[in-house]
């Protein structure tokens, strides 16, 4: 039999280490919110693949969905021939795009691709080439987009100076010690010191920040920098790909708050584990770029197509909307009823929209000294029991949990018993 061992040691010949894993676990068969190994054992999946699963591994819905469109071609590049699932998935977007007014949809392969050709349709549409993202941020590890995430490491740490033109505010968080009054001053001395609105092509934002910690951005916040955008002519983009598709307990994140935004780019979920990312934005635009300017051989690959349009449906006819709801209310049951016991590490900051559930893990009850020790042995217990658990945020302490919004309610309480037993575990 193969072992996690074998693989290992294979892994760490023949892969480099830039790629981390955050277990040395091989996948062997997948099904639903569980998973197994190569060794035959089972665990609850509440990582969901980073936020890919939101309609679980392998939805018999989407594997037919896929099959169909593998019987009929698998590739002929959308720049080439064209194909109606690529459009009518980009229809079907269009009228789920959460602004007013006519929307467009472009096509692409991962998440960090949709945020670098958002940020091209919007230089393209304004002809001005500054940036504006947030400290905490994350847009993914290309060039342009790695410039974006404000964070160092690992992300930026040896890579250089990165995209010219790109400028971070601070993120308001209170676990952060961050108001947005002050992230709202930096934007003011930033217009002041760096780059005038007037040259600014786009400000950027997680409606709540993933990679970050789970922190959603205050409304108060939205509402200002939707009036800054308006007032100076700039596009105001929403990453949605950490929080798109069910997630947050509406389709997507920014419909928890007051604003409405000018773009918006989606991946992971949008089709159940195969490789997809959309930007979505308003016509007037979308259509900024020259014939040829953006695009990508496998960019809306049809076999991913044919899975989003099954996985929109899934959606719909599961309520997953709905359904996110009940799920993060039960994972908030369960962590509160965890800090209130005295045996576990110390739990402060529970907090998320709909299922996108977070929690810190402190130095001491009552406080917010971050603890990521604590919190790396609260994931290795977690493992050690059969629950696949991912931290996050900038200090390495928060337990984020992205569990499928199908997760049979048995599953999840299982996986929320294990969870329980390892934050008692990890309190050495
Ligand atoms: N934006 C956000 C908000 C993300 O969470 C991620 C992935 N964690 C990305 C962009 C990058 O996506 P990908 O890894 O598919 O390039």
């Amino acid at each position: 039999m193969t072992s996690n061992t074998s693989l290992q040691q294979r892994r760490l010949s023949a892969v480099p280490r830039g790629v981390g894993n955050a277990f040395p676990i091989f996948a062997d068969r997948a099904e639903g919110s569980e998973v197994w190994d190569v060794e035959g054992r089972r665990y609850i999946d509440f990582a969901g693949g980073i936020a890919v699963l939101n309609t679980g591994h392998r939805h018999p819905k989407v594997l037919a969905a896929v099959h169909e469109q593998l019987d009929k071609y698998t590739h002929t590049a959308f720049q080439v021939l064209p194909y109606e699932p690529y459009i009518e998935l980009a229809e079907r977007l269009n009228e789920l795009a959460p602004f007013h007014g006519d929307a467009k949809t472009i096509l692409f392969s991962t998440g960090a691709e949709a945020v670098e050709n958002a940020i091209k349709t919007a230089k393209a549409h304004t002809s001005r080439s500054g940036v504006i993202a947030f400290t905490g941020a994350f847009h993914g590890r290309t060039m342009l987009a790695m410039s974006l995430t404000g964070k160092v490491a690992p992300y930026r740490k040896k890579f250089g100076p990165g995209v010219a033109g790109v400028y971070h505010v601070p993120f308001p968080a209170p676990e952060h010690g961050v108001s947005v009054a002050e992230t709202l001053r930096a934007l003011e001395f930033l217009f002041r010191a760096d780059i005038e609105p007037s040259e600014v092509a786009a400000i950027i934002i997680e409606p709540v920040q993933g990679e970050g910690g789970f922190h959603p951005a205050p409304n108060e916040l939205l509402e200002e920098l939707r009036r800054i955008c308006d007032q100076h002519g700039i596009v105001l983009i929403a990453d949605e790909i950490q929080t798109g598709f069910a997630r947050t307990g509406k389709m997507f994140g920014i419909e928890n708050t007051t604003i409405e935004p000018d773009l918006i780019t989606v991946a992971k979920s949008l089709a159940g584990g195969f490789p997809l990312s959309a930007v979505v934005g308003k016509a007037a635009i979308m259509d900024a770029a020259e014939a040829g300017g953006l695009g990508g051989t496998y960019a809306g690959s049809p076999v991913a197509c044919a899975a989003a349009l099954a996985v929109l449906d899934v959606i719909f006819e599961e309520k997953l909307v709905e359904r996110a709801n009940v799920v993060g209310a039960k994972i908030k049951a369960a962590v509160s009823r965890a800090a209130q016991r005295n045996d576990t590490v110390a739990i402060a900051g529970l907090r998320g929209p709909g299922a996108m559930v977070a929690f810190d893990i402190v130095k001491s009850r009552g406080g917010s000294e971050p603890n990521a020790d604590a919190t790396k042995r609260v994931v290795q217990a977690a493992i050690a029991d059969g629950l696949v658990l991912l931290s996050c945020g900038v200090h390495g302490n928060t337990i984020r949990i992205l569990v499928p919004l199908n997760v049979p309610d048995a599953v999840l309480e299982e996986g929320l018993a294990r969870l329980e037993r390892a934050l008692a575990v990890a309190n050495v």
